[in-house]
Order: C-alpha cells, then structure tokens, then sequence
C-alpha cells in the first residue's frame, strides 16, 4: 500500500538550498544593493577569477545567459552563412538555435543509447551530409547532456581530421571532468549556463564561456557589451548586450563555496538510483575515467508512462527530457541530418523519463522513488 499523505516532492530542490545558505546571500545581495554599481560590478570580476580556477581554462567571460555562452564565440569566430556546425539532436534547443541565428546551418548528428551523448560515427557522417549540402564544416558542439561531458577523445579525433574545432555546449555539465581535466578545458571554446535549474545556478539568468585562446576571448568581450567592450564609444564590430549582473555573480560566488558538497551529494543520490533501479530499466551508463554533475538522472524505458504514473500517483514529478528531437521541430525541419536519419535519437525521444535530482534529495523520499519506479515496472 502507498502512503497517501505521502507530501509532494519537488523536482529540484532551491528551497533546501537557500536554507542553507540564506544568510550569506541575503548579505552578498545586500553590498551590491549598497555598492550599486548593479552591471558587471566588481563581483563579476571576482566570479569571472573563481570560475577560471574551476574550468582548468585562462580566460572567462562571463555573460547573460547560457545562449549568449555559445553565441559569443560563433559570433568572435564569424560562423555564418554557409558554415555548418555539427551538433547533436537530443538537447536543448538552444544548442541549435544559437548556431541557425547566426545564419548558419547546424547539421544534427546522432547520439549513443547509453550516454545521451554525440556518437563520434554519426559525426563523421554529418560531416559528410554538410560538404554534400555544399556547406563548409567549421566547427562540432559537443553538448554534455544531463551533466557528463562528451566522449572527447572520439570526438577531437574526427574534428582534427576535418580540420574542425570544438564548441563545448557545457551548460548543463559545468563541475563535471573527463580524463581529470574539467569542463572548461577541453574545448577549444566552453559556454555553460547558469539558469536556476543548472547544477551551478544563480538566481535569474546568467552564463560564461571559457577558452586559453587570447584573440577568441579578446573579440568575445567585445561582443559582450555592444561590439565596443564597455570601455569605449567606438564599436569595433557588431555586438550583444550580454553583460552580467553584479546580483547574479553575488549569488554565484556563495554558492561556488558549496558546489563541490552538492556534487558529491549528486553523485550519492545517482549511486542510490542505479543500485536500486539497474536491474529493472536502463540506468545512465557514466563512461570510464569521467565524473557527471547530474544536472538530470534520466532513465530509458519502453514503459515510461507508466513510470511517470505510478510516480505521480505518490505526488512525485517526473519530466520529459528531450520528447522531441530537435531535427523534428518547426524551425529546424529543412537543416541537413547524419546518414539516413537519426534512429537512437528518435528511439530515446519516446523512452527517455528523468527523475527528481538534486544534492538535497533525502535517502526517504529517493526510497519512495525507487519503489514506484520499480511498482510500475512490476505491474
Ligand atoms: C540550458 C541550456 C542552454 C541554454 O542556457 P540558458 O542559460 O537557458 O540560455 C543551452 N544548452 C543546453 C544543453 C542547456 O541545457
């Protein structure tokens, strides 16, 4: 029998989190209300420094959202019309977005089944549909999906070979490492986002981009603030308004202080799903020598909606991370795809089901989880 009093649960936790952490961010918000320098204040600064510790990169860039993060550098680079940029199907939309607005074409490429992540295979064979739409490749957005990076080594492989560079659509995995190196560095251009439902998140929008390549970041600050970088009159090129809020860069900086903790916690919580679910449903397979942020704990199953009912049922939330492929939306229908389609992305379209995630998830209401997730599948 379910416990019918059982108390809704919600999908991602801030409440726990600003619980923790209300004092010191009620003050940080306070000294830039005093200060009043509110756009690209002095904590922007200081957050663009701790950022740069944590991504293993030299330069930081921080922004206003995690669209303007890969924006920036396809604007600095000058990706354009005839360009095409190889990124995957099953993400957000905005990874293909950012690269169609700037008159560009993104060709979509196929994932693995156990990752989530761009198959390095299907890649090549974008490669192949783009030169055979008479586009040039210039660069592949790997995008670390649910919080664990692409599989690089593949991916550089089949980049260098083409000549192409990466962009790392790192929104959902910054905190995460591959081979011992954080998001950041692998790339050679990182966005990330900073959106409230991010593993590192501010409270409204916010984003930065990272990379060692001191032209990129130099012609990204300018595009940052209006072509002009803020320090002059004079715009050197077109430009955003992409700045940064000194309110948002306040509340970063106190929750940097705890984001190794809610890491770590994270992880347990995904260690606990896998070891209660992994003999019932396909669970996230974690590549070797890789860490996740598990911005999602997804679950793939030819029974979802029987999953999502059974959790609702005891007033658990579920979501549908990402039901419909890119490729297969309105604006992005005509743009070229790999090979003859992309059959695991439109399979894990109609199977994928994420499960509430997020560091304060206490082992009792993950136990309630579990169950129903494994009642639904007895049924
Ligand atoms: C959230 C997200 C973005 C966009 O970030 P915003 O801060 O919402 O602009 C881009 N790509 C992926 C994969 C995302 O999850």
């Amino acid at each position: 029998m379910r416990d019918t009093a059982s108390s809704p649960v919600p999908f991602i936790d801030l409440h726990a989190q600003r619980a923790r952490i209300s004092d010191q961010i009620d003050a940080a918000i306070a000294r830039v209300l005093d200060h009043g320098a509110f756009i690209m204040g002095p904590e922007v600064a200081e957050v663009e420094e701790a950022l740069i510790e944590r991504a293993g990169a030299t330069y930081c860039v921080s922004c206003a959202s995690g669209t303007d993060a890969l924006t920036l550098p396809l604007m600095a680079s000058e990706i354009g019309p005839g360009d095409a940029v190889l990124v995957p199907s099953f993400t957000f939309t905005a990874s293909a977005e950012v690269v169609a607005l700037r008159g560009a074409t993104p060709v979509f490429v196929d994932v693995d089944r156990h990752t989530f992540n761009m198959d390095a295979t299907s890649l090549d064979a974008g490669i192949a549909a783009a030169r055979r739409s008479d586009l040039t490749p210039r660069a592949v957005m790997t995008v670390d999906l649910f919080g664990q990076p692409a599989n690089y080594d593949a991916i550089q492989a089949v980049a260098d070979t083409h000549d192409l560079w990466i962009l790392d659509d790192g929104a959902q995995s910054f905190g995460a490492t591959y081979q011992g190196k954080p998001i950041g560095s692998l790339g050679r251009v990182t966005g990330t986002s900073f959106y409230p439902s991010k593993p590192l998140s501010c409270y409204g929008d916010g984003g930065a981009v990272f990379t060692d390549d001191e032209d990129l970041y130099n012609r990204m600050k300018r595009i940052r603030v209006h072509g002009n970088g803020g320090g002059s009159s004079e715009a050197q090129c077109l430009g955003l308004t992409a700045r940064f809020d000194s309110i948002q860069a306040a509340v970063l900086l106190e929750k940097l202080k705890i984001f190794d903790d809610e890491c770590a916690r994270r992880n347990q919580v995904a260690q606990r799903y896998k070891d209660g679910l992994r003999d019932i449903v396909q669970t996230p397979t974690i590549i070797d020598d890789v860490t996740s942020v598990w911005a999602q704990y997804t679950l793939v199953s030819d029974r979802r909606n029987a999953i999502a009912k059974s959790l609702a049922e005891d007033s658990i939330p579920t979501a549908l991370f990402y039901p419909l492929p890119i490729h297969r939306q309105a604006p992005y229908r005509g743009f070229p795809v790999a090979g003859n389609g992309l059959p695991v992305t439109d399979k894990l379209a109609d199977q994928v089901i994420s499960l509430p995630m997020h560091p304060y998830l206490d082992v009792d209401v993950q136990d309630r989880i579990i169950e129903a997730v494994r009642t639904a599948l007895k049924g």
